[in-house]
């Protein structure tokens, strides 16, 4: 017989989240969202998933400068997940 027992689900977090494929680097932004890096060598690009905002082009080096700048700066909120 069982009592029910309840567990509470945990927030999910960004950063045990597993990545999306591709996404090589992720930075947490201030507000909670994630800017993530995707490819390697010249063939990079960077999405903040919160604002939208994407940078390619720029090299691997670079590219996660940017993608840690705006990380610090970027306030969008993520959009909710949809379900169903
Ligand atoms: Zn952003």
């Amino acid at each position: 017989m069982t009592h029910g027992i309840r567990t509470t689900p945990m927030q999910p977090s960004p950063g045990t989240e597993p990545w999306p494929d591709g996404v090589t680097a992720r930075y947490l932004t201030v507000a909670g969202a994630t800017v993530d890096v995707r490819g390697s060598g010249d063939n990079v690009s960077m999405t903040c998933l919160g604002c939208d905002l994407g940078y390619s082009a720029f090299g691997e080096a670079r590219t996660r400068e940017l993608a840690q700048g705006h990380a610090e700066k970027c306030r969008a909120l993520p959009r909710p997940a949809v379900t169903g």
